[in-house]
């Protein structure tokens, strides 16, 4: 049987250095575990742009199209500021999604008992929290139908339209379903069925897909008060699916609950491939941080924990993600910390370098 095959794109700004680390962590698990991977590269972002013109060629969304997950690191930067929309390098990763309809993101927010301290929160109500964001990613109001800009009795008018149909709906819940049946068992919709119709839409259906998974305990939320929860006790959660502009916003907001940006992994899942792997990509939610860019500064951990999720929900390595996540808790709690890590303590900083070779230092510990 052929390796399973890995399409790395790193990118712009930090993203070809936190992909170093990763790269690292893939060779790792082919010397050490027998897991090898069939790796390709190529360009994404300004760093296409840059050779082609265009910030994703025809022939890169073709390979993306046919390996079993990608692995992207960020996109974007002050150089390409300037550039029409059309072109501009975030279009790049936005064609990506659309095109593998990669309608389900998974943004967990998890947090690591040593770096308790560094949230905007008591650390007891961050200490040990572990839930999972599902947010509907492809269509919604950011997508729907009529948009735009124009003028009513010499008015300027914008208009956007909240847009779900139940089959759009009901393949995301399916995804939190099976997500919950592999975590705590709990799920959380949240909409707002109070004043949306899309919103009534949505629980009915959410209601109806759980006929399918009667072991998971369904609840509803309004939106709103979803974000008030998060903030006040967000150990209440396991997994939450909700829409796409109220998962934008309430995945930020949990986000932040764990620290810092370059922590928090992402992967974006759609329809199962004839291999029965579903279409996969991988990504750290922070972007290209061009102010820190070449400096050896950079946090590796978002992206490396992105290839984590990429064992356990492409690979159906469970136990090895496991592993990799115990290897950053191990490096976390040793007191190594990159500098966006650095709290009012002063310890001295490692570089991106360091970092990644104290996890894969602390993976050969594993074994
Ligand atoms: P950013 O995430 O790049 O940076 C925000 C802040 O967090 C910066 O101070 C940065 O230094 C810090 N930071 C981010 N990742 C870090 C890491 N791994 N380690 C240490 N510090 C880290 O967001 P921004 O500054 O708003 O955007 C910069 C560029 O990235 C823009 O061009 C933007 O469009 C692009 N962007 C891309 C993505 C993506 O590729 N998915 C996401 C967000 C922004």
């Amino acid at each position: 049987m052929s390796n399973p095959s890995l399409l790395i794109l790193a990118g712009d700004g930090i993203g070809p250095e936190v992909m170093t680390e990763v790269k690292k962590v893939i060779h790792w698990y082919g010397d050490k575990r027998d897991m090898a991977f069939d790796v390709s590269e190529d360009l994404v972002g300004g760093a296409a742009y840059d050779k082609h013109g265009t910030p994703l060629h025809d022939g890169t969304m073709a390979k993306a199209q046919e390996v079993d997950a990608v692995l992207l690191g960020a996109v974007g930067g002050p150089a390409y500021d300037n550039l029409d929309f059309s072109v501009k390098p975030e279009r790049g990763l936005l064609r990506l999604r659309k095109e593998m309809d990669l309608f389900a993101n998974l943004r967990p927010a998890q947090c690591f008992d040593a770096l308790a301290d560094f949230s905007s929160l008591k650390k007891d109500i961050v200490a040990g929290l572990d839930i999972m964001i599902v947010r509907e990613l492809t269509s919604g109001v950011y997508f729907g139908e009529p948009r735009g800009i124009h003028l009513e009795d010499n008015m300027r008018v914008g208009i956007n339209t909240q847009r779900y149909t139940e089959a759009e709906i009901e393949r995301g819940a399916r995804a939190a379903f099976e997500l919950a049946m592999k975590r705590d068992k709990r799920l959380c919709s949240m909409e707002k069925a109070n004043v949306m119709e899309s919103g009534i839409l949505w629980r009915d259906v959410v209601t109806e897909v759980h006929a399918d998974y009667p072991e998971v305990e369904l609840s509803h939320m309004y939106a709103d008060n979803g974000a008030m929860q998060l903030v006040r006790a967000p150990k209440q959660f396991d997994v939450i699916y909700t829409d796409n502009l109220f998962g934008d916003i309430l995945s930020d907001c949990a986000a932040m609950l764990t620290g810092s940006l370059g922590m928090l992994p992402s992967a974006s899942l759609g329809f199962p491939m004839a291999n029965g792997r579903p279409k996969a990509m991988y990504e750290p939610v922070h972007g290209s941080a061009p102010d820190i860019t070449g400096q050896g500064k950079a946090n590796p951990i978002a992206c490396i924990l992105s290839f984590a999720m990429a064992l356990r929900y492409s690979f159906d390595q469970g136990a090895e993600a496991d592993r990799l996540e115990a290897a950053v808790e191990k490096v976390l709690a040793d007191g190594l910390r990159t500098a966006d890590l650095i709290g009012e303590e002063g310890v001295a900083p490692i570089s991106t370098t360091e970092m990644g070779d104290a996890i894969v230092a602390a993976l050969d510990a594993s074994l």
